[in-house]
C-alpha cells in the first residue's frame, strides 16, 4: 500500500535521508515532513519521496554515530524489470522479493520456487512434477541450458526452504536467496523479455532495411 504525504514541510532534525524509493524505485534525498525524534544517537522520523509523482512514505531509523539508515519502511526491495511478465509470475516473484526485503529468506526461496512452476505453467510445461515440467519448458523455450539447470537448483533450494531438513543446500540466508533472485531476474528476461527487446530495435530500423 502506498501512503502518499502531501503536506507541507515542517521543522526536522535536519538529517538527510538518501535513498532509494521504496515505491517508485528512484534514488532521492527524502524530503522532511514533521519533527524527528532523537533517542541518544538514533534518528526515528517519516520523510516522503522527492518524486512529485509518487511522493510516497517512509519511515526511518537512522543512526548519527555511523551515518547508517537502520531500517525503513517500507523496506527498499530488489528492482528487477517487469516488463512482459505473466501476471501470476510476476505476482508471486514480487512476493520473493518482498520476503527477502524484510529478512525472510526461507519464505522468499519458497516463493522462487513457486515462481518457476507459474512460469512453467505459463508456458504449458508438462511432467509429473516441476523437475520433469522444467525439462519439458528447456525444450519448448529458446533458453541458454545454463538457466534450465539453475532453475534446477533454485527448485531443490526450495524445496529444501519448505522442508524440515535440508537435502542439498548448508542454509538458506541472505546470501542464498540474493543469488536466487538475480537468477530468476536471468530466467525471466530468457522467458519473456528477449523477444520484446529484439522487436523494439527491429521497429527502429528503416522500412526498406528489411531483407
Ligand atoms: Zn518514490
Amino acid at each position: 500500500m502506498i501512503f502518499k504525504l502531501t503536506g507541507n514541510s515542517q521543522e526536522s532534525s535536519g538529517t538527510r535521508i538518501s535513498t532509494r524509493c521504496p515505491h517508485c524505485g528512484h534514488n532521492g534525498t527524502f524530503e522532511s515532513l514533521g519533527k524527528d525524534i532523537q533517542n541518544n544517537n538514533i534518528i526515528f522520523g517519516i520523510r516522503r519521496c522527492p518524486n512529485e509523482k509518487c511522493f510516497g512514505h517512509l519511515f526511518f531509523v537512522y543512526n548519527k554515530l555511523t551515518g547508517e539508515i537502520i531500517i525503513t519502511h517500507p523496506s527498499d526491495t530488489i528492482p528487477f524489470n517487469k516488463e512482459n511478465i505473466a501476471e501470476n509470475v510476476l505476482n508471486t516473484f514480487q512476493e520473493a522479493i518482498t520476503c527477502h526485503a524484510n529478512n525472510c529468506f526461507a519464505a522468499s526461496a519458497i516463493m522462487i520456487r513457486k515462481t518457476l512452476e507459474e512460469i512453467c505453467k505459463d508456458r504449458e510445461a508438462t511432467g509429473k512434477n516441476l523437475c520433469n515440467r522444467l525439462q519439458d519448458l528447456g525444450a519448448k523455450i529458446v533458453i541458454p541450458k545454463e538457466l534450465i539447470e539453475g532453475m534446477q537448483e533454485l527448485r531443490l533450494l526450495g524445496n529444501d526452504a519448505a522442508h524440515i531438513e535440508s537435502n542439498t543446500f548448508s542454509e538458506i540466508g541472505k546470501k542464498e536467496v540474493e543469488i536466487s533472485i538475480e537468477f530468476t531476474k536471468e530466467i525471466l528476461k530468457a522467458v519473456y523479455q528477449y523477444e520484446s527487446l529484439l522487436e523494439k530495435l527491429s521497429s527502429l530500423k528503416k522500412p526498406e532495411a528489411d531483407e
